[in-house]
């Protein structure tokens, strides 16, 4: 590795022990932009690594609520902007017991590389809070919303940081946490994307991250003479972008016959039913294992990692960080697995992405092929500013056109440095470039 990035990394790991997840993002990123460098002794003159690695701003701030038996309760919440080089910040709020500031940290620099990748104007961001919104009654979870937003209000603004939803902040979160910002800023405006439609939100916002992710697998299949048609299926999650992934991909003919929760999987060779997993976990908010008793067919198995053990044709991680690991890899590529696609950010581990491109398996890395939220968030905001209302066709060609885009400037930044097929390359690259050279532009800031 580059002596410069070595160094730069080195003196992240000294400063941030604690933080192993934004550790291991940059562990994953830097040694991709060793041929930038190369190419841009510039950068290195301007520090311009050691400053892209540093958020612009981080605030950590204290959420208290009171529960419905009248105890006072106390988390912290989260808002790192990483980066307002190419546009105002943007990224997701977590709602997670596991939220710290360094997997914020992590979600938020993927997201900045993920956002340019997009070609639209925006910078990334990343918050969230340590809070679980599972068996908390929708008055406890208005309560956490209102008291999170009266103090992130302060930072947020259509023009200065539009956050929007990720795990655990779904419509009903968002809702409570928009309402809060309006009626404190006396204001309706697009300072929130994922909004519900019958108050600012776009068509297909919903759909968008698992739609988004097929239409690149299949622009990726296609142009590597393979077809989605025809092909077997494990999607691991069962939420927003797990969902919809299947949806599209059943559309496409694809056979998904196998998805997940925290708490196992499940395998049903006919073809998931996936009006069933959208009834468990998106209306009851039940468990996965209920599918077989409610369907009549499949198997449930404890234990999520289990599901990487399915032989299957495509394998696409829609669930969380890290949930696939060298060994679930190794067993994929084994089984036949043809290509990979991260609907979650950073599913694979850094072993689990290399074990398949040594193995030539197809892998396209999150921050490409996950973009597909965000892409139609920042459709979401031109609405807004254009007090318009797109259909749904519109945003949904839009998104196949911004899927599309990315592939290729992927697949062209990969090839462009010598490394073609290497998606993780080209979407680190390609992504930091623009980061990188808007930056330059703007001088030391
Ligand atoms: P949701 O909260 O809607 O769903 C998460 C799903 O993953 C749930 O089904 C959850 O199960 C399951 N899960 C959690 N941990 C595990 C595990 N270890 N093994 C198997 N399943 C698990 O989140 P989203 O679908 O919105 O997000 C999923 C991922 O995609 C995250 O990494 C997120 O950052 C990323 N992402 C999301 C975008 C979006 O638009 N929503 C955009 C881009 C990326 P349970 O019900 O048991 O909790």
């Amino acid at each position: 590795m580059n002596t410069y990035i070595a160094s730069v990394l080195d003196d992240l790991q000294d400063r941030y022990p604690h933080q192993p997840e934004f550790l291991q993002a940059a562990q994953e990123m830097l040694p991709s932009l060793e041929v930038v460098f190369e190419r841009h002794p510039e950068y290195r003159d301007s520090a311009l690594l050691e400053r892209f690695v540093e958020p612009e701003r981080a605030v950590l701030f204290r959420v208290p609520w009171v529960d419905d038996g009248g105890q006072v309760r106390v988390n912290r919440g989260y808002r790192v902007q990483f980066s307002s080089a190419i546009g105002p910040y943007k990224g997701g709020l977590r709602f997670h017991p596991s939220v710290t500031l360094g997997m914020l940290k992590f979600l938020a620099l993927e997201q900045t590389l993920k956002n340019s990748l997009t070609g639209l104007p925006i910078g990334g961001a990343k918050g969230g809070a340590d809070f679980n919104p599972r068996a908390k009654s929708d008055g406890e979870v208005m309560r956490f919303c209102q008291s999170f937003m009266t103090e992130l209000v302060r930072h947020i603004g259509p023009r200065l940081d539009i956050p929007a939803g990720d795990i655990g902040v779904g419509a009903r979160e968002i809702g409570f946490l928009f309402g809060q910002y309006k009626r404190l800023v006396a204001r309706h405006e697009g300072a929130m994307t994922g909004k519900g439609m019958g108050y600012g939100g776009s068509q297909a916002r919903t759909e968008a991250t698992g739609y988004g992710l097929m239409y690149l697998v299949k622009t990726m299949l296609d142009n590597h003479s393979l077809s989605p048609e025809g092909m077997r299926a494990v999607i691991s999650g069962s939420g927003n972008v797990a969902i919809y992934a299947a949806q599209k991909a059943a559309q496409m003919g694809v056979h998904v016959i196998a998805m997940s929760d925290s708490e196992g999987f499940i395998l049903d060779g006919e073809g998931i039913d996936l009006s069933c997993i959208k009834n468990l976990k998106l209306t009851e908010r039940a468990r996965i294992s209920e599918y077989p008793l409610r369907v009549g067919r499949g198997n449930f198995h404890p234990g999520a990692n289990g599901i990487w053990q399915i032989t299957c044709d495509l394998a696409l991680p829609c669930a969380t960080q890290n949930e696939l690991d060298e060994a679930a890899a190794t067993a994929l590529i084994r089984n036949g697995v043809k290509a990979v696609a991260e609907g979650a950010n950073m599913p694979a581990t850094l072993a689990a992405s290399r074990a398949f491109q040594d193995a030539g398996v197809l892998f396209m890395p999150g921050k490409a092929a996950n973009a597909g939220g965000v892409a139609v968030s920042a459709l979401e905001m031109a609405q807004n500013a254009g007090f318009t209302s797109w259909t749904f066709d519109k945003v949904d060609r839009e998104l196949q056109a911004v899927m599309d885009r990315i592939y290729h400037r992927v697949a062209h930044t990969a090839a462009r440095y010598g490394k073609a097929g290497d998606f993780i390359l080209g979407a680190n690259v390609a992504g930091f470039l623009q980061v990188a050279d808007a930056m330059m532009a703007q001088g030391v800031v």
